[in-house]
Order: structure tokens, then sequence, then C-alpha cells
């Protein structure tokens, strides 16, 4: 039986050590997720740990976007651009309720780095490369235009803008959503189990010295194969396991702010270019509009990254420049977020010129590592990934698998043909929500994060008694990220589940107390462990709003 809930996490942990897995992934990020997912459905035993929550690493930490990466054209990564550009649509098929196609602003300047031709003739390539459909092929806007859709930018310079199509989306949910998949489809996933050594057999790796990070308990995984997914840990492992020869990583933090949405009330995505030469994307998302995103050299401590003041006033200073009437200060952020790029070295290049591309690793003792590349990109990374395991598993074990299938494989929630029926869902739930004070925008929010399992969220809410409906609708959506997505700390749903943190920050601050004592209540915590998950909390949105 597949295990989705915090609540066995004891009999997860029972089933993972009984069994003599295929592939053991280390890495819950998307990486790690859509490996999971093609390795289990090509009927590989799988397993997944991840040393924190799900998506924790910079699978919560990007924009947000599933897009080809317009500013790659600039660099000539025509590859890249093309194969990724084309992937955005299947990964929109894939869950149209959480990935949502959008048209997005690119505005031009007198002065600055584009001009009507560049903008046009890149965005035409753009589209060319990713196969866009006649109808949403980009349209270029005369200043006038433009103004009437943004009033918000610079009336004197503007000279006009083209309009092209893109699609955003919740990187942790993503990550989240193919990780319940992969379950689905026989994988056992799980959060908080941190991956120390290499067990190895005449010279090949054949498991996992590993601990639980909640208990301290140490556990051994027996795998034929195993595949580090860990991001900008990745050569953290190829140490561990002597490998780290050759091609590095090269780690770049980038960072976003969010402010209210009356502060900088954009209606578009606007992609906009800087002094500097850089592009920065401004997205309304609730009530909010984020901001991003820099991208400087990082050399600190991975697994504490945080905004400093200097980045926060950048991304000010772009947004004013950009949008001069708004007048932005530093004052004016509710909160923040800072990811790390795990780039592959290029000696001799400037940060920003750095490819995307992903790079695979291939050690003696057989550690398959994999690094670099986009979430937009997560499946076709998946594919190369697995197909290698596949490789190994039929020439040393004569292990038969399938062919990759995640092209056709729909993320859970998704019970949707089109966006045209998510929209009609939406407004179902709308209704629905009427008669409990509340409407479109708790509808809106419920579908794009849960598709069709906000059923279950609305029946709970329904079940509960009381009349703060939106408490007891909060609540529900608590009782769901632990029964079906493995939320074992108060953050898991308040970051990673749920983005209060980063689009919602005061609904952290009224809600933190009773979702803490819900949490305690079910998952059965004593006094020590609340103070340290209220302390933990307090830290998350103290680095979120804090910039030294
Ligand atoms: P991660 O998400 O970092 O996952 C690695 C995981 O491994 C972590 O969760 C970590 O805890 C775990 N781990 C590490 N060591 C161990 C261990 N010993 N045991 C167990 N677990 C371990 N891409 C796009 O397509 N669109 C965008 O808009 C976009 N914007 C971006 C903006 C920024 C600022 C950044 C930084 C990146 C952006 N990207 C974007 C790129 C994208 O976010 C990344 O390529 C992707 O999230 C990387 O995922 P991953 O799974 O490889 O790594």
């Amino acid at each position: 039986m597949q295990i989705y809930t915090s609540l066995k996490r004891k009999e997860l942990i029972e089933k993972i050590l009984s069994v003599e897995y295929d592939l053991a992934v280390i890495g819950g990020g998307i990486t790690g997720a859509g490996i999971a997912l093609d390795a289990a459905s090509r009927g590989l035993k799988t397993v997944l740990i991840e040393k924190n929550d799900f998506a924790s690493g910079t699978s919560s930490k990007s924009t947000k976007l599933i897009h080809g990466g317009l500013r790659y054209l600039k660099q000539f990564e025509i590859g890249l651009v093309m194969g990724v550009g084309r992937e955005r649509r299947i990964v929109h098929r894939l869950a149209p309720h959480l990935v949502l196609a959008e048209k997005m602003l690119l505005p031009f300047f007198r002065g600055g780095t584009f001009g009507k031709f560049s903008t046009s003739l890149g965005l035409w390539v753009y589209d060319f490369l990713a196969g866009v459909k006649k109808e949403d092929r980009r349209k270029m806007l005369s200043k006038k235009k433009t103004l009437e859709l943004e009033p918000l930018l610079p009336h004197q310079t503007l000279l006009g803008s083209g309009l092209y199509a893109e699609y955003r989306t919740d990187d942790a949910r993503l990550t989240i959503e193919v990780m319940k998949t992969a379950i689905d489809h026989g994988a056992d996933c799980i959060n908080y189990l941190e991956a120390d050594e290499f067990i190895y057999t005449d010279n090949k790796i054949s498991g996992l010295k590993i601990h639980d990070v909640l208990t301290g308990e140490p556990y051994e995984i027996l795998s034929k194969i195993t595949v580090s997914a860990t991001g900008p840990w990745v050569d953290d492992l190829r140490e561990r396991n002597h490998s780290k020869q050759g091609k590095t990583l090269h780690l770049t933090k980038g960072v976003h702010i969010v402010v209210d949405r009356d502060k900088l009330p954009v209606k578009h995505s606007i992609y906009f270019d800087v002094p500097d030469g850089r592009m920065i994307f401004a997205i309304p998302r609730e009530n909010t509009t984020y901001i991003g995103t820099t991208d400087t050299d990082y050399f600190d401590h991975k697994d504490h990254v945080t905004t400093n003041l200097k980045d926060a006033e950048y991304l000010v200073k772009a947004v004013n420049q950009a949008f001069p009437t708004v007048q932005l200060t530093i004052d004016d952020i509710r909160s923040s977020w800072a990811g790390l790029r795990p780039l592959i070295n290029q000696p001799g290049k400037k940060t920003s010129e750095i490819s995307r591309k992903d790079e695979l690793f291939f050690s003696d003792t057989e550690l398959i590592s994999i690094a670099g590349g986009k979430l937009t990109g997560y499946r076709i990374m998946s594919r190369k990934v697995t197909d290698r395991v596949c490789k190994v598993l039929k020439s040393e074990y004569n292990i038969a698998s399938g062919r990759c299938r995640t092209k056709f494989l729909k993320l859970s929630g998704n019970q949707f043909r089109n966006s045209r029926e998510v929209r009609a869902y939406v407004d179902k739930v709308s209704d629905q929500l009427k008669g409990y004070g509340m409407g479109a925008a708790e509808a809106g929010y419920l579908v794009h994060n849960y598709g069709i399992q906000a059923e279950e969220i609305l029946s709970n809410m329904k079940s509960q008694a009381g009349n703060d409906f939106r408490y007891n609708l909060l609540m529900a959506e608590l009782r769901f990220c632990i029964d079906h997505e493995m939320a074992v700390s108060v953050a898991d749903f308040l970051v990673r589940r749920t983005g209060r943190l980063f689009f919602n920050i005061s609904s952290v601050k009224q809600y933190a107390e009773p979702v803490l004592n819900a949490m305690a209540r079910i998952l059965g915590w004593d006094h020590a462990r609340i103070q340290e998950e209220r302390n933990r909390l307090e830290s998350e949105v103290f680095d979120a709003t804090h910039f030294d």
C-alpha cells in the first residue's frame, strides 16, 4: 500500500528499510520528484529521500514560471530555448490547473537594451523555436496601447511593447504534485531523511547510510542504483563519493521580493530591463506583486540562504527605474525569498552568462548526479537520468523496464482537459463558497493549488462546527496536507504547501498558533516539539522580512 500521510511515517520508514530498491533518489526537489515518477512509472522499485521538506531547496525559490527563457536567446542558447520552450505546453497539459497560460509584457524604452525591431524579432524567434500556436503568437503593441494596459510604465521613455505567451505556476506545489504522482505509481517518497554516506559492495554503491532528521535515528537502505538529484548540494555528495573531479558547480543566489499589490498594481507579468543589462520580472499574484531576480555569486552556507539589504535595494531600485511614479521603499517589502542556482562552472564567464543547461556526472562507483537545468525542463532531465538508470539495470542485473511515459501521466489533482474546464471548475467552487462568505479569490486559490482535490478540502470544511468559515477552510486544508502531502511541520504547511509565507504573510502571523495547536493535536507533539516548531516558523518569518 502506498503511503502519503505523515501519520504513517513510522510504517513508511519500516517499509523502506525492508525493500531492496532498483533505484534510490537523493533529493526531493523537482528533479528528484521527476526522476522518481519516471522510474516508478517504468516499473522500477524506487525510493526517494529528502533531508528537509519536499521542495525546500531551489524548487520553492524560483520565479515560478514555466518558461522558455527569453533572455537565453540573447546568449544564443538556441537548443535550451527550443527544448524548454516546447516543454512548456506539455507541463501545462499535465496540470492545467497549476500551470497557467499567461501573457507577459516586454516593454521597450528610449535608450533601453532593445528597440522595436529587436523585440519583435526576438519574440518571433522565441515563439517559432517553442512552436507556439498561431493565435498565441506575440503581438507588438504601440506606446498608446501599452499604456492603456499598464499605465505605470514611464510615459516619457516608453516606445511600445511585445505581448507574448508564457506559463506561471507554483514551484513547490508542482514538485509536491509530481511527488504524489510518483507515489501513485509505486514510488516510496519521504521527507526529513538525510543521506549521510554511501554503502559499497565490490566498489559499487549498493545502498545508503541515512538518518531521520526528526528523531536522529540512523538507518540503512539498499538499492542497486543511486541518483543524486540534490541541486546545490550535488558536489557535497560527489565529495563523499570521492568523485568530485572535472566540472564542478558554481552557485549563484537569486532573490525575489514581495510587495502589496496596491504598491505595484501591474495587471500583467512584466519583463523589463534594468540599466546593468539584466532583465527583471514583476509578477502579480493574489494580493501581491513579486519582483525578481538577482544573480550573484554565492559561497556561503547552502542550508541558510537569505536576502540581504543589497539584494533588496537592487530590486527596489530596478522597480523605481521602470515604474518612476511607484517610489517603492525597503519598508514596502512584505516578504522575500532567496534561492541558489546550481549552475555548472564555466571559467571566464560572467555570473549571468553561465549556461542554465543541465549536466550529468557518472562516478566509477556508479553514483549518477544531475544538476543545473530549469524547473520547466524537469521532465526531460528526469528522462535522461532514468534512461541511464535503465541501461545500467539492464546490463548489470538484467532488469527490464518500460519506456518513458511521463509525457502522458497527468499530475495528481488534474481531471481537466483544458484551461476552459479549469475555469468552469473555479466558478463551481466559487458558487459553493458564496454561502460561506467567500468567493472567486478563495476558489481560484484552492483550484490552482489542488485541482480536483479541492473537493476533499471543501467537504472537510463543510463538516466542521463553528461559524468562522475561513478558519474552517484553513483547518480543512491543513488536514489534507497532513493526510495526503506528508506535511510534518508548521513551516511545511505555511511555506511550501500553501505559499502563505510569501504571498499572505499577515495570515501566517494570524494563524501560526492555531495551525501549531492543530498539528500538535493531530501529530501528538510534546511541549518541546511545539516550542521547536514555533521557533522554526519564527525564524522563517524573520528571514523573509529582515535584510541585513
Ligand atoms: P533542489 O530543488 O534544490 O532540490 C535538491 C534537494 O536535495 C533539496 O531539497 C535538498 O534539501 C536535498 N538534499 C540535499 N542533500 C541531501 C541529502 N544529503 N539527503 C537528502 N536530501 C538532500 N526555473 C524555471 O524553469 N523557471 C523559473 O522561473 C526559474 N526561476 C528561478 C529563479 C531562481 C532565483 C533560481 C535560483 C532558480 C530558478 N529556476 C527556474 C531554476 C529552478 O528553480 C531549478 O532548476 C530547480 O528548482 C532545481 O531543482 P532541483 O530539484 O535540481 O534542486
